[in-house]
């Protein structure tokens, strides 16, 4: 069944209603047919191009990816684990032309906010309306000195954007003898899904559980302690997995040396036969030279929280992981930004007030083996006093990973895909 515009705004506000500011004087537009570019078919583009389609089929839609298909991160630890095949986390983009949305395989390498202009690697250029940027991360990688020599020579993979390097990390794991170290290095917050690091290092000491028992996993975590599903993660290491993980909190890493294979943190040399060096994040290029990467450490984009719009640069629409804000950045989060966008930018078109008070949802399932897993849900509502989305004290972490949980894991991919992708 799908959701439509008017069932979504529902669920993000009406009990708000009292509290709603004064409508704002928005322009209708004076065009037949205005144009929305969208760039990025991930959680975020894929879920905006769609929803601006599915609400208003008066929209033109037009939605560049260089890529043929679709592969999801969500579910790609499970590979790097040895209990889901590759092909299963990619997924076809077929669908979406069925909305009447235009695809483009294309690299956009710039856009021209003033003429509302989008320039693309194979010498397009498209005009816009509106644009949603929507192109996910960039990978700090000068923040580790040596990962580019070591990436170049095959020795390090941080595997945060699903493809083949997942599987050249699962064949390192495989590769790596009985009795060695796999060292995972998860950067500082904010960055893209945060429970994936001890996801990962849960899915390898069960690997190595089976395959490899006298093997060993030292993860240096940028974060003060496991801070996603924490006591749920360290009690299913102490019962699964005991004294295979050693995790090493405020150990952020700052070089790496291929030859030796020694990493190096502010505090530690640590030697290891396979290395994942996860680097810090920020968005990506575009996004900086589109003028909208405008925080003060030049890493995300100020948004205004209701439409998505750029804080610095007008018709410019960003969602997903390169946003500025206290949200998780994940895919649960982009597809549900994606979303607010959509709707506010049809209000926008008919000068109409978009939602002032928009309502995000995220759901996250982390596996701890291959049949169980932990599970936590956060609802975020927009205070227009406070200016920021504020966590609701409903919902929560589950303490425990349980089979149950594994089994609502499995759906949840299936809903995200078929909502983004189906
Ligand atoms: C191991 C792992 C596990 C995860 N598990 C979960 C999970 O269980 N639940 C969850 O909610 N989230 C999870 N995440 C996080 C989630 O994958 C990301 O937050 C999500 O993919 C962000 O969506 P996005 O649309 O912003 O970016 P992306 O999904 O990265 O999509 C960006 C798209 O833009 C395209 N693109 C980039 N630049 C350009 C350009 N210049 N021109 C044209 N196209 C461009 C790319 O090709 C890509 O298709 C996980 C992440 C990892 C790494």
């Amino acid at each position: 069944m799908s959701l439509n515009r008017r069932d979504f705004l529902k669920s993000s506000a009406a009990t708000f209603a009292a509290s709603i500011a004064p409508l704002a004087a928005h322009a209708k537009t004076t065009k037949a047919q205005p144009h929305v570019v969208v760039v990025g078919a991930g959680f975020g583009g894929a879920t905006c191009a769609k929803y601006l389609r599915m609400w208003d089929p008066n929209i033109k839609v037009t939605l560049i990816e260089p890529n043929d298909k679709f592969t999801s991160c969500p579910m790609s630890n499970w590979v790097i684990g040895g209990f889901q095949t590759f092909d299963a986390l990619v997924k076809s983009y077929d669908n979406l032309p069925k909305y009447g949305i235009k695809m483009v395989k294309d690299w956009v390498t710039g856009v021209d906010g003033e003429k509302r202009l989008v320039m693309t690697k194979s010498g397009k250029k498209i005009a816009y309306d509106r644009l949603v940027l929507a192109p996910g991360m960039e990978w700090a990688t000068e923040s580790v000195q040596g990962w580019d020599e070591a990436y170049a020579a095959k020795k390090v993979v941080h595997s945060f954007r699903a493809g083949p390097d997942t599987l050249l990390l699962r064949k390192q794991l495989e590769a790596m003898p009985d009795g060695g170290v796999f060292l995972i290095a998860s950067p500082p917050p904010p960055g893209r899904c945060v429970s994936g690091p001890y996801e990962r290092a849960s899915v390898a000491a069960h690997y190595f559980k089976q395959h490899k028992p006298k093997s060993k996993i030292i993860m240096l975590d940028g974060h003060f302690d496991v801070v996603s599903k924490g006591p749920m993660f360290k009690a299913a290491w102490k019962e699964l997995y005991p004294g295979m993980i050693d995790h090493r909190p405020n150990n952020m890493v700052t070089a790496f040396n291929h030859k030796t294979m020694v990493v190096s943190s502010e505090f530690e040399d640590v030697k290891a036969d396979v290395v994942n060096i996860i680097p810090w994040q920020r968005a990506p290029k575009l996004c900086k030279d589109a003028g909208v990467r405008n925080d003060a450490l030049d890493r995300w984009c100020g948004i205004d929280n209701i439409t998505y719009e750029s804080t610095s640069v007008p018709n410019i629409h960003i969602v997903g992981d390169p946003v500025l804000s206290n949200m998780p950045k994940s895919a649960h989060v982009s597809n549900n930004q994606a979303k607010i966008c959509a709707a506010a930018i049809i209000d926008l078109f008919n000068g109409r007030q978009p939602e002032p008070v928009p309502v995000i949802g995220s759901t996250s399932y982390s596996v701890t083996s291959d049949k169980t897993s932990g599970a936590i849900a956060v609802v975020m509502r927009y205070s227009p006093e406070k200016k920021v989305y504020e966590r609701q004290p409903t919902g929560g972490a589950n303490p425990l990973h349980s089979e149950l949980d594994f089994a609502y894991g499995q759906s949840w991919h299936d809903n995200i895909w078929a909502d983004t992708l189906g």
